[in-house]
């Protein structure tokens, strides 16, 4: 059984796994999850035992993950009667449903949640998940907003991209999954836009494999192997991550080790974004600066919705 949410007992508050990652990798906060507990997130159920009744993390740290992450109960982890976390099949050992990701959110938040306040506070909706004892953190966040913690809102980029990618078989629920981001309301399959078709709308989550990234040291280049047609021309694809984007990065470190890898891979790898979209420009020639050609291209203005990754399955 694969968990949507987990109670993290240092933060005080429910989080998806991809929250984790994300905290985890965070060069501005000083979250390890090895040092964290995680419990159900049936406030209920997580009343009835002691703290040490715990979940583990699966690829929580994994800078390169093939298999979804997950939460999920340990050989001894105990559940209240009717907690729909109680696993009725086997756990731990010879666990075979963390194949694909079945949580699904709804909602692709683009502001980045953040996990400040530990004394209760009112937000915008009037509720906060009860936890058993609000106790004040030691742990500091960078902002205090206050944020929707509904689960089935996220604001990690990677959590609807393992949806995709995990599901990339099951064409039928991508159709069927709704996903808002923004003001825009659509399905996992219409948001998702191969690269060769980014024409066909502005706003989408681009995404194909990469031909190769050009490493300029503090800033980089991808390209993608699909073109772009236009008047019956085929046009190059590209993004550039500009040197100042990437060293104000909160997770630069991870960042930088993955693109680097990623440089200089023999593997297949894909490539998604959201927040541009590439348009036609004129660039000079490299072996005639007099000459330019037309080539479509992007400056990636937010690392939290770029992602590079292996995905098996997706051609
Ligand atoms: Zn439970």
């Amino acid at each position: 059984m694969k968990f949507d949410t987990a109670y993290s007992l240092s933060l005080d508050d429910k989080l998806s796994i991809y929250d984790v990652r994300d905290l985890n990798f965070d060069e501005t906060v000083a979250f390890d999850s090895d040092q964290d507990s995680f419990l159900c997130p049936n406030d209920d159920c997580r009343a009835a035992f002691e703290a040490g009744n715990v979940l583990s993390t699966f690829n929580a740290k994994n800078v390169n993950y093939l298999r979804t992450p997950h939460f999920k109960n340990t050989p001894s982890t105990r559940h209240i009667d009717g907690c729909r976390y109680a696993s009725t099949h086997k756990t731990a050992t010879g666990e075979n449903d963390d194949e694909r990701e079945e949580n699904f959110p709804s909602e692709f938040v683009l502001t980045r949640r953040t996990y400040a306040p530990k004394t209760p506070v009112t937000s915008p909706q009037g509720q906060l998940p009860q936890g058993p004892e609000k106790t004040p953190s030691s742990r500091t966040s960078p902002s205090g907003s206050s944020h929707d913690t509904t689960p089935d809102k996220t604001s990690v980029f990677a959590h609807p991209v393992e949806c995709f990618v995990s599901n990339i078989d099951d064409k039928d629920k991508l159709k069927s999954m709704p996903l808002k981001i923004g003001d825009h309301t659509a399905t996992y399959s219409t948001f998702f836009k191969k690269i060769e078709y980014l024409q066909d709308n502005k706003g989408l989550i681009y995404w194909g494999k990469i031909k190769a990234i050009k490493d300029y040291t503090s800033s980089f280049r991808i390209d993608f192997d699909k073109k772009v047609w236009l008047d019956k021309k085929p046009y190059s694809v590209n993004v550039y991550l500009s040197k100042k984007l990437i060293e104000n990065y909160r997770k630069r470190s991870v960042f930088l080790e993955q693109i680097r890898a990623a440089a200089d891979s023999d593997r297949a790898l894909y490539c998604f974004f959201y927040g541009v979209t590439p348009e036609l420009k004129q660039v000079p020639s490299k072996k005639n600066p007099e000459q330019t050609f037309g080539v479509f291209s992007a400056n990636i203005e937010n690392l939290d919705h770029l992602l590079i990754r292996e995905a098996s399955g997706l051609e």
